[in-house]
């Protein structure tokens, strides 16, 4: 018999199927890892077997060895169909399932440090990987190290040298070499487990969850949609109870940002830290090891993780539940590009296990498939613990302006602030602000630029004085009066929070403030740690991006003010409004938690928009059904889907080659076979220069089938057919960023 094998390795020509004979003694399954010759290496590569045939056309040597550890046949299979639908390599798939560190040694004698130094790459992967396979790097141990650290993520030098055999001192020659990077972080072992907390029991249900819950049978998909408040997390303790009842596992996602001790508390206190694993990015590679071990060995029975956890070893999975559904987080951003919802509905079908997606604020296609009958529907319109929602109120920032208000705080803000204040309460300020783009308005009647074509907000590139549509490219040229109402008071978005915080610490020197973005949180200062400040020092004023949004309970919080409202709706995707009414609904949810009322307060130069006027009354349907029949109109999920074809490379004459040709390629075909599809011109990328490299994309609006599948793979073929040196492709399906 012969076994078909992938190569378990992150150097790209090497991701081949390769056959094998597999020797008469040897049992060997597909899922089965295995050591095999190959080319004139003297050591054995690692490979996974994907399939078993009878024969083959090649001259074959046989296998070498079996590792002990396999992955799951299903496993195989999915990583079989991810790499169909996500245009990537099966290995890279395979990758996500295999333990960290990729080890069956037995490390268990390792040291259990209490504080680490994380190694990481100090280029980016792809660099790195070109690199090992220009043959830049000679020797094979420090290749093992950077294909260790890419495969897996942070790493201290001990887990280097017990999971790859290397010693520390090619760590160093790494470091000097400008490979590697430390980085001086300490990490407490585990921050989220090892902790006293106070046993909590099952609540009685209010009718609301108990309906709900009595919905959720032993398969199917749900969509749980309940405001803010409304008890999902305490319908998930519950379904998660019956599974350990039955002795099965739960995965329970959550947005990485989301993943804070006080979320993962909420389990342990009711059901205990031993069956509880937890998966996030902010643990060691050891520290990873463990918790897949806890979850293979059968012994964690509940698995709290980011995107990623979805692909754990979970023993006799009975439950999948995705908390915050509509997240951007759960799509990846990097090769595999997947997403997570995907995945999970892939394997709640194969396993026939019910799967429950929840959210205050649904993805639009989510909510889409409960009217089409994929998802059962379930509905919490009442907070759970009687505390009522907050009141919002919408300021017009035009009327600020034309009674000479130039400052970002309006009179009522200021005068809600100084309230808080005078009550001892918290506030929350959020600036919201995505992305790098910055958009043109004008300050006198809230007038911005839109494609006509896309209806997408223009982008402003700043060097070359235009206006951009990021779908199909449209330019004009800058504004120097607006075209509605002939004003002069043209101004570029893009304010931040420093400026933020400056001009609240004029307005009121004696309150304390406290800043979170993406400056303030670096990895000695988390996210986590901000926030735990600002609720335990009682500080009076939280300044922050999107990052304030999500997670924490503070219960002294009773006014939020959003700065300007209009970032999210100028971020140059058709998912403007649905963005813009998530964050204010999740934002607004974050004011009077408890007993005190909330009050929100909204600043805006577009008041009538939609997505802000409903965000008002909270109501997620009024939205769903406005913004529904615009998709329907102009043709966007989830009646259509978007694929983008990114490409980048570091000269732009060859970018632009690379464009040609596979748009000539897609057009060619198009034509001749009549697909029925929207194939755009190729146009630069809306951030078109990443770290050197200039960045392209073509796209193309179709209803995604297996036939433009074949299509975009054969375009695929088309450019690595092409000799370029620095150029890179890569297919998206539907991304949820579009920058
Ligand atoms: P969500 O996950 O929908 O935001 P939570 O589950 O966090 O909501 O519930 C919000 C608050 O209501 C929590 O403090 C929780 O303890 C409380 N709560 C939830 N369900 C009940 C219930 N059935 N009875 C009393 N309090 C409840
Ligand atoms: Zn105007
Ligand atoms: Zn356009």
């Amino acid at each position: 018999m012969i076994a078909e094998v992938i190569i378990d390795s992150s150097v790209k020509t090497l991701n081949r199927i390769f056959d094998y004979e597999i020797p008469v003694d040897m049992e060997v399954k597909v899922g089965a890892r295995v050591f095999v010759p190959f080319g004139n290496k003297k050591s054995l590569e690692e490979g996974i077997v994907v399939n078993i045939k009878e024969n083959s056309e090649y001259k074959v040597k046989p296998i070498a060895s079996l590792q002990k550890e396999q992955i799951a046949e299903e496993y195989i299979n999915l990583a079989k169909w991810m790499a169909s639908r996500y245009f990537c390599n099966i290995a890279d798939c395979l990758r996500l399932m295999l333990p960290p560190g990729r080890t069956s040694k037995n490390i268990s004698n390792r040291v259990k440090e209490k504080t680490v130094n994380f190694i990481t790459l100090a280029k980016d992967v792809e660099e790195t990987q070109q690199d090992i396979e220009a043959g830049k790097i000679k020797s094979e141990k420090q290749k093992n190290i950077l294909e260790f650290i890419i495969n897996n993520g942070n790493a201290t030098v001990q887990d280097i040298e017990l999971f790859t055999d290397a010693s520390s001192s090619i760590v160093k020659t790494l470091i000097k070499n400008g490979y590697l990077e430390t980085n001086n972080v300490q990490v407490e072992r585990n921050p989220f487990l090892h902790k006293a907390v106070v046993k909590t029991v099952d609540l009685d249900l209010t009718d609301e969850q108990e309906t709900a819950y009595n919905s959720i049978q032993n398969s199917g998909k749900y969509l749980l949609h309940g405001i803010t408040g409304s008890g999902k997390t305490e319908i998930y303790l519950r379904l998660i109870g019956k599974m350990l009842k039955q002795n099965k596992t739960s995965i329970m996602l959550v947005p990485e940002i989301s993943l804070t001790p006080q979320t993962v508390d909420r389990f342990i206190s009711r059901f205990g830290e031993e069956q509880i694993a937890v998966l996030h990015s902010k643990l060691s590679i050891g520290e990873r090891y463990d918790q897949w071990n806890k979850i293979k060995t059968g012994e964690a029975k509940i698995v709290i993780g980011a995107r990623s956890a979805i692909f754990c070893p979970a023993q006799n999975l009975g439950l999948i539940i995705i908390d915050e559904e509509h997240d951007e987080s759960y799509q990846s951003e990097m090769a595999p590009r997947y997403d997570a919802r995907e995945v999970a509905e892939y394997l709640a079908e194969n396993k026939n296990i019910p799967l429950v997606l929840g959210s205050a604020t649904p993805d639009m296609n989510s909510f889409y498939k409960t009217q089409n009958g994929d998802y059962k529907l379930l509905s919490l319109t009442k907070r759970a613990n009687n505390s009522s929602l907050p009141t919002v109120e919408i300021v017009d920032l035009r009327q600020e302006l034309s009674s000479g208000n130039k400052s970002m705080i309006s009179r009522k803000l200021k005068e809600e602030i100084e309230k808080n204040l005078e009550r001892k309460k918290q506030t929350i300020l959020y600036l919201n602000r995505r992305g790098f783009s910055t958009f043109v308005m004008c300050r006198d009647c809230g007038y911005t630029v839109k494609c006509k074509r896309c209806d997408i907000t223009l982008t402003y590139h700043k060097y070359q004085h235009k206006l951009k549509c990021h779908y199909c490219g449209y330019e004009q040229n800058e504004l120097t009066e607006c075209p509605e109402c002939k004003s002069k008071n043209i101004k570029y978005f893009g304010a931040g929070t420093q400026k933020l915080e400056d001009e609240i610490k004029a307005m009121f020197p004696d309150a304390t403030t406290i800043r979170m973005d993406v400056d303030t949180v670096s990895k000695k200062n988390s996210h986590e740690q901000i926030l735990n400040k600002f609720k335990d020092e009682n500080i009076d004023i939280l300044i922050g991006t999107q990052m304030v949004v999500k997670g924490h309970h503070f219960p002294n919080v009773t006014l939020v003010g959003v700065i300007a409202a209009d970032g999210s709706l100028n971020i140059g995707d058709f998912r403007a409004n649905e963005k813009t009414f998530q964050i204010l609904t999740q934002v607004a949810g974050r004011a009077g938690r408890e007993k005190d009322e909330g009050r929100v307060i909204i600043q805006t130069y577009n008041p009538d928009n939609y997505a802000i006027e409903f965000s008002k009354s909270q109501d997620y349907n009024l939205f769903y059904n406005t913004e529904i029949d615009i998709r329907k109109q102009l043709k966007y999920p989830p009646f259509c889907d978007i694929i983008v074809m990114d490409m980048s490379a570091k000269n732009i004459a060859e970018l632009q080659a690379v464009a040609k040709k596979i748009h000539a390629y897609l057009k060619k075909r198009v034509i001749d076979e009549k697909f029925g599809l929207l194939l755009y011109s190729p146009v630069p990328s809306p951030i078109d220069k990443i770290k050197d490299r200039f960045r392209m994309r073509i796209i193309i609006k179709c209803k995604y089938d297996e036939r433009i599948k074949n299509l975009l793979n054969d375009s695929l073929n088309e450019f690595y057919k092409m000799k370029t040196t620095t150029a890179r492709v890569a297919v998206e399906l539907n991304p949820n960023n579009m920058l």
